[in-house]
């Protein structure tokens, strides 16, 4: 059985005020929120990690890093490794955000080489692959995801076991526009489909969210989703109601 899995990319946001009210109303929230079979986690700037890790004590919230650097140690002037992130509380770490593809041209083989880092620091990835509505609408969504794809598979080989694979379609980040909870469907079940090729059992144990505007209103659609498996959750996870909610999403309460 796959977990669900809900996290929030807080993204360049917070401040130490910022994060002792949220902390504060999150914790308080928690309270009502029933969280069997599900993991939150929280993504804040790493510089945050230590504060937030002590402000918010609950068994089934985890830390995760927003990206880490290719490169173990050394003269690397601003980079963060998979064992400070670690060391700092982290369970996971999002590698290969749209936001660092495009803004930082991370390539699929940087993307692979620091998935393959985060692993060897005891981490687990959070890949994200997604097309450009550019992409989408040349028809070249396949092209560009299998290409992505086929990196992480050739570049991890049985370590894609040790991953989580987020679809966050360029076009529906930060835009309001989600992808429909049938159009990422029929992505995530076709990437399961195209990643079976290469294992069955390894596609089937795959952890596969989605994300992309995803807000309390089309939470529970998305989760209802036989091949999705959680949400990463950007603006919509800096608002504590908002990111309850969705934590909560399609649970019975
Ligand atoms: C993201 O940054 O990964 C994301 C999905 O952002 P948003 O929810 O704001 O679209």
């Amino acid at each position: 059985m796959r977990p669900t899995l809900i996290i929030a990319n807080w993204k360049l946001n917070g401040n130490w005020s910022f994060n002792e009210d949220y902390a504060s109303a999150f914790s308080n929230g928690l309270k009502d929120v029933d969280l069997t079979g599900r993991q939150i986690v929280i993504c804040p700037p790493s510089i945050y990690l230590q504060q937030l890790n002590g402000l918010i004590l609950h068994q089934e919230i985890y830390f995760g890093g927003q990206d880490l650097s290719d490169e173990i140690s050394g003269a690397f002037t601003g980079e963060v490794s998979g064992v400070m992130l670690k060391e700092f509380g982290c369970r996971y770490v999002l590698v290969g955000h749209s936001e660092r593809r495009l803004r930082h041209q991370e390539s699929n083989e940087i993307v692979v080489k620091k998935a393959s880092n985060a692993i060897s620091a005891g981490l687990i990835p959070v890949i994200c692959v997604g097309e450009t509505l550019e992409q989408r609408q040349a028809q070249q969504m396949q092209e560009v995801l299998s290409t992505q794809v086929d990196a992480i598979l050739q570049g991890l080989g049985e370590r894609v076991e040790h991953i989580v694979l987020a679809y966050e379609p360029i076009w529906a980040i930060g835009t309001g526009q989600t992808a429909s909870a049938e159009q990422a469907q029929e992505v995530h079940g076709w990437l399961r489909e195209t990643i079976g090729k290469t294992s069955h059992r390894m596609a089937e144990n795959l952890p596969m969210i989605y994300g992309g505007s995803v807000k309390s209103d089309n939470a529970a659609q998305l989760l209802e989703m036989p091949d999705i498996d959680g949400l990463l959750v950007g603006g919509s996870s800096l608002i504590v109601s908002e990111f309850l909610s969705i934590c909560q999403a399609g649970k019975v309460m």
